[in-house]
């Protein structure tokens, strides 16, 4: 798949300034982030206006790609720019495919824990109205006794001695392109960077313990299947004093004997009778709160909806609420005595139907009709 113009994707035009470029990325990233944006293609929107970003707003990058367009590192060094044409900036390029090894990371930095999801399961009615409730988690928290340090209380861990604290330990290799200097995880603290002697007796060293939690979750009104609620820091535990992860709470709604649910709108169908239906009739309909009354005018055919107006959903963002729809569906009179079966084929005559006996010969007609004589 061809890749977007980056400026085609912010939509801006090719002499934006830095000012213009912020301005175009925040509204794009307000619109596509994740968090607020459920539709399928967001995520990737969401990449694609940062991918953008990340280029236009470095002056390098932007002039590089004004000159070159998109450069895809899996085609390798020579293709896509037309092998023996000036490179320009060679040390650039050079960086943005092998990274640069500008960032390394700091083993003993703060590291953000890891989000927990869990999936509640709630009644129909809980989703339209909101809900309160508590759940249980395990999840990892930081040890209590050594405070996550892992070292038993009185005594601290200690700086690794082969790699001097760093967690990595630096190999050279000598390659085609030159010196090349690979880090790896130091094998004697396992990239920690410092070594526990004498280990906590409640984490045996980890600085974090399992933990069965009891959090407090507010389902709010409206909620539909499939939605996210984000408690915010109820995750993991976060490592070296880094703050704990999110805990995401995946919506699923039971589905209901009654009413069917499409957005903010509420779908029922009720059964009328032949009579009600062709003389009309009030009937009362339940709803999410209480039972109204639904004038059905006569001659009203099969499948013919109605809306009660207010009856649906509280939107969840917004004022407001859905509609209720009601379907009505015709039912045809079973197990009729004779003189039911009388007043019917009166009724039948008395509107110029056919009776049993002129079918039959309809019958024999649509039989020459087809067969000949
Ligand atoms: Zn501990
Ligand atoms: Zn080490």
């Amino acid at each position: 798949m061809s890749k977007r113009d980056y400026y085609e994707v912010l939509g801006v035009c090719k002499d934006a300034s830095p000012e213009e470029l912020k301005k175009a990325y925040r509204k794009l990233a307000r619109e596509y982030h994740p968090d607020v944006n459920k539709a399928p293609d967001a995520e990737q929107k969401f990449k694609e206006a940062k991918e953008a970003y990340d280029v236009l707003s470095d002056d390098q990058k932007r002039a590089q790609y004004d000159r070159f367009g998109h450069v895809d590192p899996n085609q390798g060094m020579g293709g896509g720019f037309g092998g023996g044409a000036d490179f320009g900036g060679f040390g650039d390029l050079f960086d943005m495919f092998f990274g640069g090894g500008g960032q390394r990371r700091n083993p003993n930095a703060p590291q953000r824990g890891s989000d927990l999801q869990y999936t509640m399961t709630v009644e129909f009615k809980e989703a339209v109205f909101g809900k309160e409730t508590d759940i249980h988690i395990p999840r990892t928290e930081t040890c209590d006794t050594c405070q996550g340090s892992g070292a038993k209380p009185g005594t601290k861990p200690e700086t690794c001695s082969t790699c001097r604290g760093s967690g990595q330990q630096e190999v050279v290799q000598n390659t085609a392109f030159g010196r090349i200097v690979n880090r790896r995880v130091c094998p004697t603290c396992n990239g920690q960077g410092q070594i526990v002697r004498d280990k906590c007796n409640t984490c045996h060293g980890a600085g974090k313990v399992k933990k069965q939690r009891t959090i407090h979750i507010k389902v709010p009104a409206g909620v539909d299947d499939g939605a996210q609620l984000r408690v915010s820091g109820e995750g993991e535990a976060g490592s070296r004093g880094g703050p704990p992860g999110d805990l995401y709470v995946v919506i699923r709604v039971k589905p209901h004997e009654f009413f069917e649910r499409e957005g903010d709108d509420i779908y029922c169908e009720v059964p009328l009778t032949f009579t009600q239906a062709a003389l009309g009739d009030e009937i009362e309909i339940p709803t999410l709160t209480e039972k109204v009354k639904l004038k059905i005018p006569a001659g009203t055919q099969t499948d013919t909806y109605f809306r009660l107006k207010g009856k649906g959903v509280p939107r969840l963002r917004g004022y407001g609420q859905g509609d209720q729809h009601v379907k009505v569906v015709i039912v045809t009179p079973t197990n009729l005595n004779e003189k039911q079966k009388d007043l019917l084929r009166e009724f039948a005559q008395l509107s110029g139907e056919h009776t049993h006996e002129q079918e039959q010969t309809i019958f024999e007609r649509m039989k020459k009709a087809f067969l000949g004589d």
